[in-house]
């Protein structure tokens, strides 16, 4: 391909998703900024006129954020490419680092270097995000003395366990000849099942505080959930997901030893011991219909066909220059073409994610008819009522938006199945 040719479709791409972007989100403002002063009928007894209108509020407030946001990463992606932004970081630490400490030391610093100005690039929107506009409503209790522990604890974990990683893949790919996909492939998969069990044990406990779920009578419901589904796992914890937001959740996690269910301080408080149980029933489910299986299948098949393209695309000039970079002529060009992987990815990736979130949609509606047999559907809509106003979801989507982005069904649909399965 002429690298011409590349850099035309890449633009095109990156054009044609922007534009894309920013009018499905204000298709979805405009939309629930229409529905702000009525509550949907179906939940006309449940929840209240002001909680409506703060969920529509703090919907348009997120999104007015996110169009600036999308702008801006379109334009950083930019930047970096036919820009000259990855060429200049290149040129620059090529000549700093390779001299005196060689290929491998100049490899792992461009990496570091590029996620470092990523990072700062993005650092004026999460503390805009999250001292401001959560703070607003409410649902921040993030101090910055938190979070510049929580940041400097982060930078320490991406070096300590990201660092061999990256050294791993990048010799590899210099040293296993054309094959070196497959090679990296295999560690990185390990790399993943290793991260799975290593996580929960020893990664979380470094931010969160978990604990033994010490209710007595919740344990039991939860554990007679867990035996009547078949379900094996080590432990159930509670973490302190109030110390930085006041928004609600509960997750399994982990493999093998490590497997354990997590429930947030703040979804404790909110829901009854039923409405807990229903919650984790839904999980449950999503583990009986092999959805956390089928998507780490998923994941490791994306990443193998995703490896042997970029073994392709590695060996051809008209890859870096069509992405507005000089390929190295004194040094290797790995670290390069895995960067500019990266960043060309997601610029097509886009157009694939209305399938994706497709699949997620019919997976929720599975767990929660699972939900709906092995505990009380009505406990399950009760709750997710609940979390959805005590997180200010919006009620009124935009459909358009729903079936592009939405990874669960909206509350109007899921709370219909369930009244169907219930009756
Ligand atoms: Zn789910």
């Amino acid at each position: 391909m002429p690298s011409s040719s590349l850099t035309l479709l890449f633009a095109a791409a990156l054009v044609v998703s922007l534009l894309v972007k920013l009018w499905l989100a204000t298709r979805q403002m405009r939309h629930v900024a229409a529905h702000r002063d009525e509550v949907p009928a179906p939940f006309a007894g449940t929840v209240s006129l002001q909680a409506h209108r703060k969920a529509a509020d703090y919907t348009l407030a997120k999104g007015r954020l996110s169009l600036l946001s999308m702008a801006f990463g379109a334009v950083v992606v930019l930047g970096w490419t036919l820009l000259g932004g990855l060429d200049a970081l290149n040129t620059a630490v090529r000549e700093a680092v390779l001299p005196r400490w060689g290929d491998m030391a100049y490899q792992l610093s461009l990496l570091g270097a590029f996620a470092l100005v990523s990072g700062l690039l993005d650092l004026p929107f999460e503390l805009y995000g999250t001292f401001r506009l959560e703070q607003r409503f409410g649902f921040n209790r993030m101090t910055w003395g938190l979070w510049l522990k929580d940041t400097l604890k982060g930078i320490a974990v991406t070096v300590v366990l990201g660092l061999p990683l990256a050294a791993a893949v990048l010799w590899i790919m210099g040293a296993a000849g054309d094959r070196w996909w497959l090679w990296a492939w295999i560690v990185l998969t390990a790399y993943q099942l290793l991260m799975m069990v290593i996580v929960p044990l020893w990664v979380m406990p470094l931010f969160n505080k978990f604990e033994p779920l010490a209710d007595e009578g919740l344990r039991e419901r939860v554990q007679a959930l867990m035996q009547r589904c078949g379900f094996a796992a080590k432990g159930l914890f509670v973490m302190d997901g109030s110390l930085r937001s006041a928004h609600s959740n509960a997750y399994f996690t982990g493999l093998g030893r490590s497997k354990r269910v997590v429930f947030y301080d703040t979804l404790l408080q909110q829901l009854s011991p039923a409405e807990v149980e229903a919650v984790l029933a839904h999980e449950l489910g999503h583990f009986k219909h092999k959805h956390v299986l089928k998507r780490m299948l998923g994941v490791f098949a994306f990443s193998l066909a995703a490896l042997a393209l970029l073994g392709w695309l590695a060996n051809q000039v008209w890859f870096y220059a069509g992405l507005g970079v000089q390929p190295n002529l004194d040094a290797p060009n790995d670290a390069l073409a895995l960067l500019l992987f990266m960043l060309a990815v997601p610029v097509f990736g886009y157009f694939v994610s209305p399938v994706l979130a497709q699949l997620s949609r019919r997976h929720e509606f599975e767990a929660d008819a699972f939900a709906c047999r092995q505990a009380s559907g009505q406990a399950l809509a009760n709750a997710l009522l609940k979390l959805h106003e005590d997180n200010a979801g919006t009620l009124t989507p935009d459909p358009l938006y729903v079936r592009f982005y939405y990874s669960h069904p909206p509350a109007t649909e899921r709370l219909a199945a369930l009244r169907a399965a219930a009756s």
